[in-house]
């Protein structure tokens, strides 16, 4: 009899053998359950988007409920958020700090200035932080509210979810 038969789907990916407590589902979904419920970025801003930044995460908007907790240190952090204008001259540091965190890590790019230079299309400007770090989120605006980063950090869980093998010697 095959295993649709013998339990029941009580949540997405997950089966349960009726009237026991036993589930049954896939390591995927227990790693990327738990990677996603604990998101910690390095506390790092660039210019004013990392204010809206530190708006998100006091008290009012709160991630602590998400798990999504600042980390001083990038060796404790697995996400990076790009928070401002980064120049010629920062880009090398926004990297160094990139390098330092274990994987998996992840980056957003948070506003206009990081996603693309914003209004700054000069010599001293970098025209997107894509161009040395690969972004996974992009959250437009000028400055995004806190309500656009908190929709970026849901979207990069919603990812984080529905990634696959990126442990042991699957890693990418
Ligand atoms: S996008 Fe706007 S608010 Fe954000 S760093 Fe650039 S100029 Fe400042």
């Amino acid at each position: 009899m095959g295993i649709e038969k013998e339990t029941i789907e009580v949540a997405p990916g997950i089966r349960q053998i009726p009237n026991t407590p036993v589930f049954i589902t896939v390591i995927d979904k227990v790693i990327n359950w738990a990677r996603a419920g604990s998101m910690w970025p390095v506390t790092f801003g660039l210019a004013c988007c990392a204010i809206e930044m530190m708006a998100t995460g006091a008290s009012h908007y709160d991630l602590d409920r998400f798990g999504i907790i600042f980390r001083a240190s990038p060796r404790q952090s697995d996400v990076l958020i790009v928070a401002g204008t980064v120049t010629k001259k920062m880009a090398p540091v926004v990297r160094r700090v990139y390098d330092q965190m274990p994987e998996p890590k992840y980056v957003i790019a948070m506003g206009s200035c990081a996603c693309s230079g914003g209004v700054f299309r000069t010599y001293s400007t970098v025209q997107g932080c894509d161009q040395f770090l690969p972004v996974d989120v992009y959250v437009p605006g000028c400055p995004p509210r806190p309500e656009a980063l908190l929709y970026g950090l849901l979207t990069l869980q919603q990812k984080i979810k529905s990634e696959s093998k990126r442990w042991g010697f699957w890693r990418r």
